[in-house]
């Protein structure tokens, strides 16, 4: 940093997690602020559970723009934070928070955004006016579902192993169009759904894979999965032997992303073909 300059001008933005190596937002932000001009860095830093609240405390005096939050802080840190927006409140998690130039933090969940705008941007025809079956019920099936509900899904059928979790999402955020399922009888609910999302971890490379049996699903259905380590997992193979419409986990990522660094700099960041190949490299794809 030239000696002229003040904190501000070099824009500081990071990611907080505990692990935090394993981290793809580097590699996103460091592209995109390169592709903006902005001269400034992201750090990927790992910040233990105990050290959670000194680091927001000082957030501000370290000259950061704002800073993504992943496991295991999304929860405990929103009674750190000045403001919740909305989305975030009701999704009981921050993964982004914005630091002003006043120092006050307000966080955002952009996992919801992202999550819908690739499914719109990979499955254009995706029918949200049908049913949509969702696997799981941790972090991701909570922004799925909030970001689903702002759409005009009728019925959302939710699965989970441990039942109730999947109870509790519906009751907290289902607005009176979210049931709940066992998890034995997913497969039947594959017939009535026009999309059928996994956010459980079945299916990521060193665990299971998620058995579903599709060959009932409907004509247009579309299977995505937000496991993105394999990018193609077994569940998408099924599905697309089906001759069913499939969207990967990658572009959520990266949409959510997109969506920090537009609430940080006010710039548009893209998935473009270079930053695919990144990615890609960086997961050994
Ligand atoms: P989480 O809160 O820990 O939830 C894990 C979910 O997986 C729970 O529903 C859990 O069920 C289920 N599960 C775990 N082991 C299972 C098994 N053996 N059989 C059946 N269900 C099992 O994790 P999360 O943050 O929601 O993340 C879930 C997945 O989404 C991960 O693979 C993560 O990488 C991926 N993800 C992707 C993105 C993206 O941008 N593409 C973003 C966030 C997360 P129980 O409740 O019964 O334990």
């Amino acid at each position: 940093m030239h000696a002229n300059m003040t904190a501000r001008d070099f824009k500081k933005a990071a990611v907080i997690g505990y692990p935090v190596a394993q981290s793809l937002s580097p590699l996103l932000h460091d592209h995109w602020m390169r592709e903006a001009g902005i001269n400034g860095q992201y750090e990927a830093l790992e910040v233990a559970p105990d050290a959670l609240a000194a680091f927001v405390k000082n957030a501000a005096r370290e000259g950061y723009v704002g800073f993504n939050v992943t496991v295991p802080h999304k929860t405990a840190i929103l009674p750190m934070l000045d403001t919740v927006a909305p989305l975030a409140r009701q999704m009981g998690a921050v993964n982004t928070v914005k630091i002003s130039d006043d120092g006050k933090l307000t966080g955002f969940n952009t996992d919801g955004i992202g999550f819908l705008k690739h499914l719109k941007a990979s499955a254009p025809g995706v029918d949200l006016t049908k049913p949509a079956l969702i696997l799981g019920a941790g972090g991701a099936a909570r922004a799925a579902t909030a970001a689903l509900l702002t759409e005009n899904i009728p019925l959302l059928m939710i699965a989970n192993r441990t039942r109730a979790k999947a109870e509790a999402i519906v009751r907290d955020i289902g607005r009176g169009r979210m049931t709940a399922l066992d998890w034995d009888d997913r497969s039947d609910a594959v017939s009535a759904a026009g999309l059928i999302i996994n956010t459980t971890v079945l299916g990521m490379t060193g665990q299971n894979p998620l058995e579903l049996e599709l060959s009932s699903a409907g004509k247009g259905t579309v299977v995505y999965d937000i496991v993105y380590k394999p990018l193609e997992t077994e569940l998408l193979k099924s599905a697309k032997a089906h001759g069913l419409t499939v969207v990967d986990g990658l572009g959520m990522l990266v949409h959510q992303g997109a969506a920090a660094f537009k609430i940080w700099f006010g710039k548009d960041a893209a998935y473009d073909a270079a930053l695919k190949k990144k990615l890609l490299e960086a997961l050994g794809c």
